[in-house]
C-alpha cells in the first residue's frame, strides 16, 4: 500500500463496538482484571497501555515501515526513552549539529550514567569512521539537522556502524515518513518530536520511537517507559491520529512552498546564505535527492549584517510569528541563539524558518517586506 493510503487508514479501523468511524478516545486509566490480576481485554494500566495510543503506535509502525513504535509525552522523552537504556559505559555518536535539547541531554545527564558522547559531522563518512575506531554502542543520525540543515547518508552510515556493533538511530522529525523513511535504508530505529509535523497543528505535544524489529532493544524502551511514565495522553494520542490522516496532503503544500521561498531568498541581496538542501548548491543535495522524495518545509537563512540585521528582520516579519517549534500550519520563524539556553552553537546570523501552509505568494511578500525595509 501506497504511503498515502497507510496514512489515511493505518490503525483507523471502524469502531467494533459503535460502528464510529473516527476513532474513540480510552480516557480510563485502569482495566477491569480477575480477581489474581488476570488480564480480560488486554490492557491493566493507562501508564503501561491504553487502546488509542495502541492505535496510533500502529499507524505510525506502518508509516515508518516498522515493526513496532512507542509514544512518548514529548520528543525529548522519546530520545531520553531510548538513551537510558544504553548500559553505563557506553558510548554514543551524536551529529555535531543536532536540536539543542539532545545536545543538553547528552553534555549534562548521560554522563552521570556513565555514558559518554562524541559530537561528529555526519556528513563526514571518513571522520565517523575514525571515530568508531574506539567502540561505540550507537550511532544517532538527525538528517536534515536542525538548525543548519546538514544532510548525511543514512545506507552509508548504518553500513558502517553495523560493521563496527553500534545500533543505528535517526531523528526524522524534519523529513517525515512522507519524505524519507530510515528503517528502510538500515536504520534500526526513528525517532519523531510528533509534536511537530505529524501533529501539524501546534496544538500537541508527543514523541515515538520506531523499531525495524520488535526486539529487546524495542522491549528495554518499553519497559523503561512503563516504569520511569513519560507516556502520552489519549487525548494527545487521538490528536496526533487527526494528524497523520492529512501529513502526506500537508507535506506536499509545505515542500512546494519551502522551495519558492528558498529560491526567493537564495537570490536576494540581503541574504548571506540560504540551507536548504533542495537548492542545488547545498553540500548535501546529492544524499538528499537520493534518499528523499522531497526536501522538507524547514530552513534556516543567514541575514547579511550579523545578529542586529537577522533580528531586526525576524522583527519585521508579519505572516512568520516569531516562536519555538515547527511543523505547523502557521510559518514561524526563529532567531535560534536566542533560544538554545546558556550556551548557544546557532550562528548570530542565522534565522530558522518553518514554512506553513498559508499561501506561498503571500510568504515571499512577507519575506520581500522585511528584507527591503
Ligand atoms: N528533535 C527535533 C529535530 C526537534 O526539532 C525537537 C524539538 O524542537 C525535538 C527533537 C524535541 O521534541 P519535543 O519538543 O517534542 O520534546
Amino acid at each position: 500500500m501506497r504511503l498515502e493510503t497507510l496514512a489515511v487508514h493505518a490503525g483507523a479501523e471502524t469502531d467494533p463496538e459503535t460502528g464510529a468511524v473516527a476513532p474513540p478516545i480510552h480516557l480510563s486509566t485502569t482495566f477491569r482484571h480477575g480477581p489474581a490480576a488476570e488480564r480480560i481485554a488486554g490492557y491493566e494500566y493507562q501508564r503501561e497501555g491504553n487502546p488509542t495510543q495502541d492505535r496510533l503506535e500502529t499507524a505510525l509502525a506502518a508509516l515508518e515501515g516498522g515493526e513496532a513504535a512507542l509514544v512518548f509525552a514529548s520528543g525529548m522523552a522519546a530520545i531520553a526513552g531510548l538513551l537510558e537504556t544504553l548500559p553505563g559505559g557506553s558510548r554514543v555518536l551524536l551529529p555535531d549539529d543536532c536540536y539543542s535539547g539532545l545536545r543538553y541531554l547528552a553534555n549534562e545527564f548521560l554522563p552521570q550514567r556513565g555514558v559518554a558522547a562524541d559530537f561528529i559531522d555526519m556528513a563526514d563518512i571518513a571522520g565517523v569512521e575514525a571515530a568508531f575506531s574506539r567502540p561505540a554502542t550507537l550511532l544517532w543520525l538527525e538528517t536534515p539537522s536542525n538548525p543548519l540543515m546538514k544532510v548525511c547518508d543514512i545506507a552509508a552510515l548504518a553500513r558502517l556502524a553495523h560493521a563496527n556493533g553500534a545500533l543505528v538511530a535517526v531523528d526524522n522529525t524534519f523529513a517525515t515518513p512522507v519524505l524519507q523513511q530510515p528503517l528502510a535504508l538500515g536504520a534500526d530505529v526513528v525517532m519523531h518530536s510528533t509534536t511537530k509535523y505529524l501533529g501539524g497543528h501546534s496544538d500537541v505535544l508527543g514523541g515515538a520511537l520506531v523499531f525495524a524489529r520488535r526486539d529487546d532493544n524495542h522491549a528495554a524502551a518499553m519497559h523503561r517507559r512503563h516504569i520511569a511514565g513519560a507516556v502520552l495522553s489519549p487525548f494527545s494520542a487521538w490528536l496526533l491520529l487527526r494528524g497523520c490522516r492529512s501529513l502526506a496532503a500537508r507535506m506536499a503544500m509545505h515542500c512546494a512552498s519551502a522551495r519558492t521561498l528558498a529560491e526567493f531568498l537564495s537570490a536576494h541581496p540581503a541574504i548571506l546564505q540560504v540551507n536548504w538542501p533542495g537548492l542545488p548548491g547545498h553540500p548535501g543535495h546529492a544524499v538528499a535527492t537520493a534518499q528523499m522524495r522531497d526536501y522538507g518545509a524547514m530552513l534556516s537563512v543567514r541575514v547579511r549584517g550579523g545578529r542586529e540585521a537577522a533580528l531586526s528582520v525576524a522583527s519585521k516579519l508579519r505572516l512568520f510569528t516569531n516562536a519555538t517549534s515547527l511543523g505547523g500550519c502557521e510559518s514561524l520563524v526563529e532567531h535560534r541563539a536566542s533560544v538554545e539556553g546558556p550556551n548557544p552553537v546557532s550562528p548570530q546570523d542565522l534565522l530558522r524558518i518553518s514554512v506553513g501552509l498559508e499561501h506561498s505568494d503571500d510568504l515571499v511578500a512577507d519575506w520581500s517586506q522585511a528584507l527591503a525595509s
